[in-house]
Order: structure tokens, then sequence, then C-alpha cells
């Protein structure tokens, strides 16, 4: 883990975590997590726990990747697994990667395991798009937006319109965005990168039963969940954009 990224923490009173992030960086987060509960030294990279692992040999750990697309009957050997009693000084992890391609009967097959998995078992799944997850898996899940930390998007000029409470009139905003000259490509991550921020903050305001914050994600949520559905036509990219903002900070 190079020393620019901060590691997720690892709650294992949370049956499951969702990983969002470019396939690289949540391997090594997941690594990372696996490894500081499985290593005597909370994760030291260099014992063979640690190398077994990164090598997903570690016989603690099952890793699920589809093949072209996700079937059910991968999931037979998970199943099985689950049938086994352990305990939660004897953990079991189950890595899923590529959760945004799982089908929702492959993805609701697992509700049940994935909100109170036996003892000593704990779900990671990694996901390159937060929007592509089931949402019936999504919210069983802490989500962990390594997209955030890793990505550009979050020092986007923009961004800061759509994430603080900061007041910003729409000429302001509207000035900002002709300057940001923002494509339809850039239009697109961000709006991945904020859907992923309040989705985050949504969670945040479960756990801290702010019930007035939870509100005011919903419908920030639902305005950006709306956008992401028809991203912009070519050319129309500022035009969303000055959309947003009025819809968003209901102005
Ligand atoms: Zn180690």
């Amino acid at each position: 883990m190079d020393e620019s990224t901060s590691p997720v923490v690892f709650d294992t009173t949370i049956p499951a975590h969702l990983l969002i992030g470019s396939h690289e960086t949540a391997y090594k987060h997941a690594f990372a997590m696996v490894q500081s509960k499985l290593c005597m030294q909370n994760g030291c990279q260099t014992c063979v726990s640690c190398r077994m692992v990164r090598e997903q040999q570690h016989h603690a750990t099952m890793w699920i990747a589809p093949e072209k697309k996700y079937t059910r009957d991968q999931f037979e050997s998970l199943f099985e697994q689950l049938s086994f009693a352990r305990d939660d000084n004897d953990p079991f992890f189950f890595i899923i990667e590529k959760a945004d391609m799982m089908p929702p009967a492959c993805a609701n097959s697992l509700l049940k395991s994935v909100e109170e998995p036996p003892a000593g078992y704990h779900f990671i799944f990694l996901a390159e798009r937060l929007n592509g997850v089931v949402p019936t898996i999504r919210s069983r899940c802490a989500i962990h937006n390594l997209a955030l930390q890793d990505s550009s998007y979050s020092n986007h000029p923009l961004f800061d319109f759509f994430t603080s409470t900061a007041f910003h009139d729409p000429a302001t905003f509207a000035k900002a965005v002709d300057q940001s000259g923002i494509t339809e490509h850039e239009s697109k991550e961000l709006l991945d990168a904020l859907l992923s921020h309040w989705i985050s903050t949504y969670r945040t305001a479960v756990i801290e039963k702010s019930s007035e914050l939870q509100t005011s994600c919903m419908k920030i949520i639902s305005h950006f969940s709306d956008a992401h559905a028809q991203p912009p036509m070519p050319g129309s990219s500022k035009l969303l954009w000055k959309d947003l903002f009025l819809s968003v900070k209901g102005v």
C-alpha cells in the first residue's frame, strides 16, 4: 500500500464491505484488510500468511470472480463453505470481485448470508462503479469509496460545489462551469464520484441517526442518480451541470 492511500478501517462487526475503486486499488485494499486480520503482526507483508493472502491462496479466504459473467453455480462453493461452523477467532473472508457485474439473481441468492453471516465469516465486495452494484447488496454493505481517494475528481473545480454546504449563487457556479470546460467523459466520472460521495454520506447519516441529513442525502442522491441514468449528449455537459446545480441546491 503506498503512503498516499489511507487504508480502509476493517470493522469486522460490519458483516459486509464494498470497496469502490479501480481494479488495482480495490485489490490492494482487500489484501490489506484481510492481512490485517490473518497476520499475527497486523499485516506485516512479509510473513507466510500475508504472502498467501496476496497470492489469493490463503486457506481462510475464497476469491470469487466471474469468468465471462457470474453464474449461480460459482457461488456453490461459497454456500458449502458457509455450512462449516467457525467462530470469530477463526475468521474466513469471501472476496467477491467485479460485484458490479453480478446479476440480480446471483446477488439475491447471497442476500441472507451477507446480511447475517454465520460467526467468523466476512464478505468483501469489489467494484469499479457503485452504480453497477445491485442495490440490495449495496444497502447491506459498508461502502468505502476508494474511487474518491485515488481519483483526481475530488479535486475537480466543480466537486466542492456539490459536496460542501457553502452557499454559492448560480451565477458564480455558471462561471465555474464555463471555465472548467468539462467534457462528457469527465461529467460521467464526476457524477460517479459525487454519487459515491453522497451515498457514503447517507450511510454516515444512518449510523449517526441523523434523519435530517438522511432526508437531504436522499434528495441529492436521487438528482445524481437521474443524471447518471441519462449521461450528457455531446455538447450538453455544461447544461447538465447548470441544471443539476439548480435542482440539487433547490434554487
Ligand atoms: Zn504478515
